[in-house]
């Protein structure tokens, strides 16, 4: 958090609980594949499996105020249904950091590799490689990956999904696994020693 307050990042803390229209506005409808992944509360809401849904909407609506650019970032639970294993959690911890008009059309991969630097040299992992790959929600992401681990994934637009958020300028953002950094740093062979513990705690 240090190297974001540094790089003007404002720290914002959304609620964890989502509305069944914040979700669809992330595309995640009936054919997707994190659908089947989502705890539903009831008809209408479920807990966030992701932070961008809200982000998006503060980040939008800091724009319209006239801030240029939005940086903002947020650490929170997300939830998704897992078949366990190794990497995974049902609750893990997030940080998603977002930046709105911050740089030209056509930069928007040449910011996204310059954070993803920043943020590994921040938390100390220099043995990782810039993966870009074509995902189901975003067109194309940038993978921050140590040996077989994701890390993180970052996006840009414009974007599809951007006006589903009143959004039209470049954007950049990239979502971290707080525990698999942990457990990478740590060298575990479980995700879960890194995860929330009444036991540890
Ligand atoms: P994976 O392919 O490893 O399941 P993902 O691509 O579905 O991950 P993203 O939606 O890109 O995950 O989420 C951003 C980051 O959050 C991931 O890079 C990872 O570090 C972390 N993450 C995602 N799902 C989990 C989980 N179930 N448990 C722990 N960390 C997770
Ligand atoms: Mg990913």
């Amino acid at each position: 958090t240090r190297w974001l307050t540094a790089e003007g990042f404002t720290r914002v803390t959304t609620p964890a609980i989502l509305t069944a229209d914040m979700l669809a506005r992330m595309t995640i409808t009936e054919d997707h594949p994190l659908k089947e992944q989502v705890f539903w509360l009831d008809a209408k809401h479920c807990l966030r499996p992701m932070l961008a849904p809200n982000l998006y909407d503060v980040m939008g609506s800091r724009h319209r105020m006239g801030h240029k650019p939005v940086r903002i970032f947020e650490i929170g639970s997300c939830f998704r249904k897992e078949s366990q294993g190794a990497r995974h959690m049902n609750e893990f911890t997030m940080l998603n950091l977002v930046e709105l008009d911050g740089v030209a059309d056509g930069a928007q991969m040449a910011r996204l590799t310059e954070l993803a630097k920043g943020a590994m040299a921040a938390v100390g992992i220099e043995d990782y490689t810039l993966e870009r790959e074509t995902s189901e929600v975003y067109l194309e992401t940038l993978d921050i990956v140590a040996g077989e681990l994701e890390l993180a994934s970052g996006a840009y637009g414009p974007h599809p999904l951007d006006g589903n958020w009143g959004i039209f300028d470049p954007w950049v953002g990239i979502g971290l696994g707080l525990e698999r950094l942990a457990m990478h740093k740590g060298g575990y062979q479980t995700i879960k020693r890194a995860g929330k513990s009444l036991a540890y705690l």
